[in-house]
């Protein structure tokens, strides 16, 4: 090829990626890719904001659930995917703790990704099976201790943020429970409920049901203070328990190299779906709140992502946690 040919090609693609982007996002859907179980939390997030920003978008997103090892699956498969806008992911803090726990990854969640924005904060609450004894954070603390062999905590893999609370909660404890992971919290949350593991640290998102018909045993917000939908549950500070404080938030991210203009049209309608009363209603109902718009934007979800990875690197490091 000469170089003239090779200039006027590299030209046309150029102004074929353009065109796309302008006509982005046509009648084609987007897939949302969730790294968890179908029903979670996560995914229960996702399907609110999915439904508000196809309106904004002008076409259907649809959700995709891909999930296993902490999120980690379906995070490296949209960091692999086409980018052009009809593939984004919608993950949650494990884009922060997973760098930390995985040596070999198959990502770098600030390199290979653009940014769109954050979508929401969730709250965590431990609960357990109703059968298990203690009734209280204080009684629950001794009985681990004698019972770590048999008491079991259940989590949605290495990486997720159920797995992260739970740590942060036997580090406080100072006692080894035997960790059952799943694809996601609304399998664990199955099991929880039939008896087949005890406890769960999860996001108010999944548990809102299970803790409206006190289906569950409560036993702390994990979060300074009381829950605003859930103010029954005490939080772990008032119950003693300092520093194993986790708030779960959620974003949207698309695979290095999608158009700035597509981007700009993703986060254009993620920021309008976060201002939308319905979805803001919805969250609250669900104990979680949407971000105001000032965060659903890249430049702000890429310095609250490099914080967070700044924050958990070290805890995660002073655990000596690995999954691989
Ligand atoms: N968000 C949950 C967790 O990380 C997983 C899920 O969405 O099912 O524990």
């Amino acid at each position: 090829m000469t170089l003239k040919n090779a200039i006027c090609m590299a030209a046309a693609m150029l102004c074929l990626n353009v065109a796309q982007a302008q006509e982005f996002p046509g009648n084609r859907p987007v897939s949302a890719v969730v790294p968890f179980a179908a029903g979670g939390p996560t995914d229960k997030v996702a399907r609110e904001l999915a439904m508000v920003m196809s309106r904004h978008l002008g076409a259907q997103v649809i959700i995709e659930n891909a999930g296993g090892a902490g999120g980690t699956i379906g995070a490296r498969k949209v960091a692999q995917s086409r980018g052009d806008g009809y593939t984004v992911l919608i993950h949650h803090i494990g884009m922060s703790t997973a760098p930390a726990l995985y040596r070999k990854l198959g990502f770098d969640p600030l390199k290979d990704f653009e940014m769109i924005g954050e979508i929401a904060d969730v709250p965590m609450v431990l609960v357990a099976n109703k059968a298990l004894p203690p009734s209280s954070l204080k009684e629950l603390v001794p009985y681990l201790k004698t019972n770590a062999k048999t008491a079991s905590l259940a989590n949605a893999g290495v990486g997720s943020a159920s797995h992260l609370c739970g740590l942060l909660f036997m580090h406080a404890v100072q006692t080894e429970l035997t960790t059952v992971p799943y694809k996601g919290t609304a399998p664990a949350l199955t099991d929880l409920l039939g008896g087949q593991v005890n406890l769960m640290c999860d996001q108010t998102t999944n548990l809102a049901g299970q803790l409206k018909a006190g289906a569950v045993k409560t036993y702390a917000a994990m979060q300074p203070q009381r829950i605003e939908a859930f103010k029954d549950i005490p939080s772990a500070r008032e119950e003693g328990l300092a520093g194993i404080e986790v708030k779960i938030w959620h974003a949207m991210y698309a695979p290095k190299g999608t158009p700035a203009p597509v981007v700009e049209k993703l986060s254009a309608a993620l920021q309008a779906a976060v201002q939308d009363k319905g979805f803001r209603a919805k969250m609250a109902e669900l104990g979680a709140e949407a971000v105001p718009a000032a965060r659903a934007q890249p430049d702000s979800l890429r310095a609250h992502l490099g914080a967070e990875i700044a924050k958990w690197t070290p805890v995660i490091r002073a655990a000596g946690v690995y999954a691989d």
